[in-house]
Formats: C-alpha cells, structure tokens, sequence
C-alpha cells in the first residue's frame, strides 16, 4: 500500500460530499447544470463586501514596505488588536492582541488549539449533529473522539448527555454556534448552564475541560437575534473562527482563535497556539488578507439574502410535509429524513436531480442536510422538483 491505511480507511469514510460532488457533475452534463439542483456544498453563493474590494484596491494602489514577509506567528499586533476590540463587546473581560492568532481560517484554528491541549488518548466531546471534519482534526493530534447527542427534537444542547460523556480524560467539548448542519443557535441561558456543569466537573476530576467554540457563523444569525459571547458564560473557553462565511472569503483562509482572558493560565496556553501555529507549518496567517480584514473587522455580506432563502425553502417544504427546526442561523437546513434511511432518500432526491447530504455523514442518520447558500433562481427553480420527490416518498 503507497498511503497510510488510516488515511485510506479515512479518504473511504468521509467521501459523501466528495460522491455528491461527482454526482453532480454527472448529472449536469446529462441535463445542464442549470437543471442540477446542488445543495451540497457550505460555499457562499454572496460576494465579499464592498468594504472589502475597497480595501484590496487601497492596498494594491498604495503598498506597503515589507507587506509580504514572515512576521511574528502569531500575525500582525494591529490586525490582532482590532479582532480583540471586536471581540471585547461580547465579553465581560475586555480582550487583548494577546489573547488573539490569526490562523488559516477556522479549520486551522481548531488544530491549533487541538494541538495546543491534547496529551495522546484524551477525548474531545463532539455534539452529534456535527461537522464531520472535527473527527478527523482530533485525530490529527492523538484525542479520541467521544460523541454526545443534542436534543433530538430540538438541536439544543443536552446537558445530561453532555455530563454522562465526561470522564478522567475529556479534556475539551467542541460546542458549534450556529450550528452547521442544524442552523441552530445556542442562547446565553444554556451555555452558562454548559459553563456551571463544566466548573464543577472540573473540581471533581480535578482537570481543566475547555470550551472550543466554533463560530465561523456567528454573524449570519436570523430575525434580529444575537449570538451570545462564549467568554461570559464558560471561563475555559476558546473562541476558533473565520471570515470564512461572514465576509465570504472561504478560499482565502483567513481567521483566528482567541483565549477568553478570564480562563486558567491564559498566557501559557497562547504561547503553546503560537508555537503550534508555527510548527503544524502554518508559520502565521496570509500575510494580505490580515491586513485586508484590519479595518473590515465590523462589516459582514448581506444577511438578508440567506434569510430570504431560508424563508423560501423552510416554507415550501413544510408546507410540502417535510418536518424541521426553523434555523435561527447559519446557511442550512435539516430536515427530517421522510424515509427510515436517509441514503435511500438522498438516492431518491438524486432523481429528481436535488443533491442532497445524507444525515449519517454527521453522525445523525435519519436527517438530510440542505445547504441554501447558492443562487436564489436555482432555488426557485428546484421548488417544483421538491413537490415531486415529496410525492415520491409518500408525504
Ligand atoms: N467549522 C464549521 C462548523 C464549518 O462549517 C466550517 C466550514 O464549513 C469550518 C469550521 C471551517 O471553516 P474555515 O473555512 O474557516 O476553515
């Protein structure tokens, strides 16, 4: 064998986007991509800001001296300031350049800090439905994951499950908010409940248990609402994100974790991120898009687009019989599998050329996922084909 059997048993286990995706290609080459209905893929369909084309211009037409060599690991003091001041309005303790490094969007930010806390066999509790890649990132850094389901009904954190997950060797809980796949946001109410468990779980087994939080969603949250600081609620916490989503910059990579100042030994645990930013070969965040993003750190893509789409597809499909939790945030939807095996009804959609993700590729069989965050007239005109498939499989 020429790979690692890991890595082969892995690339076999985590390939249902990659399937979706030459389904996809297949199907458009058979009937025009125009007539492919894709809802597979998390990849913003909105352009960045205006404020951000601007800020590209402005440095293309004014360069600075030295713009693109190394700098300290953990990026430029000034980007590094603005995330704190931004940050600072959602915590009780204000946040400083210290407490910030810029990362290789949230994906790097969440090995970082993997890499930062784990000592090898110590588990990371992941919250089923979840983002599929957290098993992998745990791995990569010798943590074992240990699953815990939110509510079934309702996607919100289950606390009794969280506390049966715990034991002498959880070191951490990734918590997602809003949640990918299930739009879902966790209010302040419930996550300083997660924080009171975590406190006194701490005191029993005598360890620190940290928080990551994974917020690349963050700002795209519905109908006014708010998602809450993590750093009033749970001391050891970690805030890992992105500009990936809020200002539509995926490719570019560009994000940032940040240590809420009030958790135990914060210095040595930002010294440890800056040293592993360096050595997993990050070296320190895309030198360009740190300073792009500097006075940018305020703006966000047009929420109400997506909100108009969720409106759109959340209200034709229940008026179809589809069952879901109306997202508060985030670009998803998940529905309800109408047949006992998601797969079946992914293969079933895929005749009626809707691509789909089944459920069981986040730890959630039974759901399928809809990513809404594509172009509003191939929603529009993947409705009728929905009526079709809800005829299909009997609702
Ligand atoms: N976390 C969640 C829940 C995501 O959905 C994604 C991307 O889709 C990421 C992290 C990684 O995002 P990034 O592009 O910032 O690495």
């Amino acid at each position: 064998m020429t790979i690692a059997a890991k890595v082969l048993s892995a690339i076999e286990r985590s390939s249902w986007i990659r399937k979706m995706f030459e389904e996809g290609a297949r199907l458009s080459k058979l009937h025009g991509a125009e007539n492919v209905f894709d809802f597979t893929i998390g990849n913003p369909s909105v352009e960045p800001p205006q404020a951000f084309c601007d800020q590209l211009r402005e440095l293309a037409n004014h360069p600075l001296p030295g713009m693109h060599r190394y700098m300290n690991n953990a990026g430029y003091e000034e980007t590094r300031a603005a995330v704190a001041a931004v940050l600072s309005d959602k915590s009780p303790v204000p946040v400083k350049a210290a407490q910030v490094v810029m990362t290789c969007g949230a994906g790097g930010a969440l090995n970082v800090v993997l890499k930062t806390i784990l000592n090898p066999g110590e588990e990371v509790i992941i919250l089923a439905p979840y983002f599929v890649e957290y098993k992998f990132y745990i791995d990569n850094h010798g943590g074992v994951s240990k699953e815990a389901w939110t509510n079934r009904d309702t996607f919100q954190l289950d606390l009794q499950a969280i506390e049966a997950a715990i034991g002498p060797q959880t070191r951490a809980l990734i918590v997602n908010n809003p949640n990918n796949p299930t739009g879902v946001i966790y209010p302040a109410a419930d996550l300083k409940s997660l924080g009171e468990l975590l406190e006194r779980k701490e005191k029993e087994l005598g360890r620190t248990i940290y928080v990551i939080s994974d917020e690349p969603y963050a700002r795209i949250a519905y109908d006014g609402q708010q998602v809450p600081g993590i750093f009033g609620c749970v001391k050891n916490s970690i805030i890992v994100t992105s500009h990936s989503k809020d200002l539509a910059l995926p490719g570019e990579r560009i994000g940032y974790l940040a240590a809420n100042p009030a958790m135990d030994q914060v210095e040595l645990f930002m010294e440890g991120a800056v040293f592993c930013n360096r050595v997993l070969g990050f070296v320190n965040a895309p030198a360009l898009m740190q300073r792009l993003v500097t006075n940018i750190q305020r703006e966000s893509v047009d929420i109400g687009e997506y909100q108009r789409k969720r409106d759109l597809l959340y209200d034709h499909l229940t008026a179809l019989g589809f069952s879901m939790v109306k997202p508060g945030g985030a670009f998803y939807l998940f529905p309800k599998s109408p047949l006992a095996d998601d797969v079946e009804f992914v293969t079933q959609a895929q005749k009626h050329n809707i691509l789909l993700v089944p459920g069981v590729g986040f730890g959630a069989p039974g759901f399928f996922r809809i990513a809404y965050c594509i172009d509003q007239g191939i929603i529009e005109r993947s409705l009728p084909a929905w009526e079709k498939l809800a005829k299909d499989v009997g609702l």
